[in-house]
């Protein structure tokens, strides 16, 4: 394979036309921190672009304006300056069209929800209208790209880049290297994570990566103590906080993850590596069958407020 080529202007970036596939809380994060690294190193609308494909307008106009406000955020905090946010907004664009998402792209990040069929029937939909040369990545958190690898013309070009919430703020990215990962796909992925500020962690195929496996462990320990009635959500939380010195406790963690997409995780974990250590809790598929999935729908194991 060849390696995608910088553009003079921005040489430490291996990808300057980037899709990313579904904007909901890892895609919008993800087209967040990628349109305003390119910026932020002198990117133009000329020079490059993030399209954010969703097949749910809603989603797009939420997306862009949650991205809006994280960027003005960082501008009040002082984080960013006015001009930085004004170049990622304009090199930043939306699309329910597939084909116009992928055109001319050279990295495809997909980010859609944790399931097997609909990623792989994505990525090969992607590769169909996406240039040859174009390199896929993937969000997910749990599933073994073995899986979804045939989905697409060339093993090679096809890699892991697990990223974590909130996009814009999490310094950890895993680069995954699937069997067939090639070497300057690898490396352009790992290059990329650094050229957005992030720090790359590379982690071989297996399910769960390093992240998932031992946060959902924690993540379904707690939601199992809290049907057990051993303590209260916010006082199991504290026990993590303070005792552990981690930044939120595991429930809330859970709230801001999404229910429906640790079930999702936990499902595949189940099925991958352990059915016992990784079985979903009743409540979990509760809650999800309520429809409480966190912050997203305003309850999960705690209750947020509009905004
Ligand atoms: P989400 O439910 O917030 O968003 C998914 C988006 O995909 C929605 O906007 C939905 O409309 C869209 N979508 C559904 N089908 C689509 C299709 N066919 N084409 C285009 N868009 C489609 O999910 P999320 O939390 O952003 O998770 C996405 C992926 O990222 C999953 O694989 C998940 O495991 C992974 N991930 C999630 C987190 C997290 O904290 N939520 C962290 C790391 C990785």
């Amino acid at each position: 394979m060849t390696q995608p080529v910088a553009d003079a202007s921005l040489p430490n970036s291996p990808f300057l036309r980037i899709a990313v596939l579904g904007a909901g809380t890892m895609g919008h994060g993800i087209a967040h921190a990628a349109a305003l690294a390119l910026a932020s190193h002198g990117g133009s609308a000329n020079a490059a672009s993030v399209c954010l494909f969703d097949i749910d307008a809603v989603a797009l106009a939420r997306a862009i304006a949650n991205v809006s406000a994280n960027l003005d955020a960082g501008v009040a905090r002082g984080k960013l300056s006015a001009s930085a946010r004004d170049g990622a907004l304009a090199i930043l664009r939306t699309s329910t069209v597939l084909a116009d998402a992928v055109h001319g792209a050279d990295l495809v990040i997909e980010a859609v929800p944790e399931r097997v069929e609909l990623k792989r029937q994505l990525l090969a939909a992607a590769a169909a209208a996406a240039p040859t040369t174009c390199v896929f990545a993937t969000n997910t958190s749990s599933i073994p790209l073995r899986k979804l690898v045939s989905a697409l013309p060339d093993a090679t070009r096809f890699c892991g880049l697990h990223f974590f919430n909130p996009v814009h703020i999490q310094k950890l990215v895993e680069v995954v290297q699937a069997a067939d990962t090639g070497v300057a796909t690898l490396d352009a992925a790992v290059a990329f994570a650094r050229f957005m500020g992030k720090e790359p962690i590379v982690v071989r195929d297996v399910a769960g990566f390093a992240s998932s496996r031992l946060g959902l462990i924690l993540g379904l320990e707690a939601i199992r103590m809290l049907e057990e009635g051993v303590a209260s959500a916010a006082d199991i939380d504290k026990a993590m906080s303070l005792g552990y010195r981690h930044p939120m406790g595991p429930l809330a963690l859970t709230d801001l993850i999404g229910l429906d997409v640790r079930l999702a995780i936990a499902e595949t974990l189940a099925l991958e590596i352990d059915p016992v250590r990784f079985a979903p809790p009743a409540l979990l598929r509760e809650l999800v069958a309520a429809g409480k999935l966190g912050r997203k729908s305003g309850e999960g194991f705690y209750r947020y407020d509009e905004g």
